[in-house]
């Protein structure tokens, strides 16, 4: 029997590049935490991506695996990095990211954009018109293109081909609309499906799944939209999205452009759900131009820590204090140099800024 009492379990893989340097802070307030008996901790690392390779020869080792498999939750930092760039594809840092995923089975991965307004105007729109922007792209992981198969690069007649599969399942489709009818009917009850049903069967497949789920949620306003419709409306007028569901290439694609909106890739975190244990990362990559400078953003790091908090250990409490501290220290007028719009603005290195949030944490 599952003794409700235990310590939960962290596994942490800071990764490459500024992996580490953003997982600095995040380590410091986990020990507040528990240090402080706000919740029943323990944890370990491991390594994952060039790191691992470095060490090991493969960037995704069976014990990283192993140690993911005896946790409640894995917060990742990033990986990669131009040194691994020549490496085959099987032993590319990137390759970890997909067979992590796929171990953990976490097929939906969250992606919330909301804009601190202390920060509407790091963003290249328009105040008015992403002041109070608060979405989340739920995009399949697990399936799509970047899975599907036959792939490859293939010579035929002396001419090479490369080749990649659209694939998407009636199951695959079904379990990620109930994770975005789910998450809507927690917030302001809205579900935009983004397919490119007029081309792609895959999409048509998609389209016809995700009405049917409908039916069970009647509480929920659907529409369909485009893929490219949906790339236009997201910088034309973001605020009428609540909840976006799409597939996995799609997805990628559009919560990076949703994260531009809220000021800096640096500020945005995602959860990656559905298996057992859940995955938590910040969306951006490991920004080799940026490591080992001390200018890396740490809010999105943090602010994964808070949705590992929401989604897996079931403490919206302390995800809320998390997020508060992060706004906290933004009203302050406290920025990494991504953030950093004017000069009356205080600009702060990734340890600074991770210090303040810690401080206005214990202080909440
Ligand atoms: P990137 O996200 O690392 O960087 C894109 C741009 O955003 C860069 O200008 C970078 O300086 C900036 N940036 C990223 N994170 C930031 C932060 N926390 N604060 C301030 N600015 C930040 O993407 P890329 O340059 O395309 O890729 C670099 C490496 O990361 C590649 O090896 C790529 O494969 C890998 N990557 C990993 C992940 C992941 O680990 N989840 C995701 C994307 C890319």
């Amino acid at each position: 029997m599952k003794d409700a009492n235990r310590p939960r379990r962290l596994l942490l893989l800071p990764g490459d590049g500024i992996g580490p340097e953003v997982f600095r802070p995040v380590l410091e307030m986990l020990e507040l935490i528990v240090d402080k008996k706000w919740a029943s901790l323990e944890w370990e690392t491991a390594l994952i991506g060039g790191s691992a390779t470095d060490a090991t020869g493969v960037p995704l080792p069976k014990e990283t695996l192993e140690k993911a498999d005896r946790s409640d939750a894995v917060l990742l930092g990033a990986v990669g990095g131009p040194k691994y760039d020549t490496l085959a594809y099987e032993l590319r840092p990137e390759r970890a990211l997909l067979g992590i995923r796929e171990h953990l089975g976490a097929y939906a991965n969250l992606r919330p954009a909301r804009l601190f307004q202390e920060l509407a105007d790091a963003s290249t729109l328009k105040p008015e018109v992403i002041s109070g922007l608060d979405l989340v792209v739920v995009r399949e992981l697990t399936g799509g293109i970047y899975f599907g198969k036959p792939r490859g690069i293939v010579v035929e007649n002396g001419i090479r081909r490369g080749i990649n599969t659209e694939t998407y399942s009636e199951p695959e489709i079904e379990r990620i609309a109930r994770v975005a009818f789910d998450l809507a009917r927690k917030r302001r009850k809205k579900v935009t499906s983004v397919d490119k049903a007029n081309v792609l069967e895959s999409s048509v497949l998609w389209r016809e799944i995700v009405s049917r789920v409908h039916k069970e949620y009647s509480d929920v306003a659907l529409d369909h939209m485009y893929v490219d419709n949906a790339a236009m409306q997201l910088v034309r007028n973001p605020k009428q999205f609540d909840v976006l569901v799409t597939g996995n290439i799609f997805g990628d694609i559009l919560s990076d452009e949703a994260a531009q909106l809220t000021g800096s890739i640096g500020m945005l975190a995602s959860a990656s759900i559905g298996g057992k244990i859940g995955l938590y990362e910040p969306i951006h990559g490991s920004a080799p131009d940026l490591a080992g400078k001390n200018l890396a953003n740490p809010l999105a790091m943090i602010l994964s820590l808070a949705l590992l908090f929401r989604y897996s250990l079931d403490r919206e409490d302390l995800a809320k204090r998390i997020e508060s501290a992060v706004q906290g220290v933004l009203k302050d007028g406290i920025r990494t140099p991504d953030i950093s719009a004017y000069g009356w603005t205080k600009v702060v290195g990734t340890r600074e800024m991770g210090e303040h949030v810690i401080q206005k944490l214990l202080a909440s």
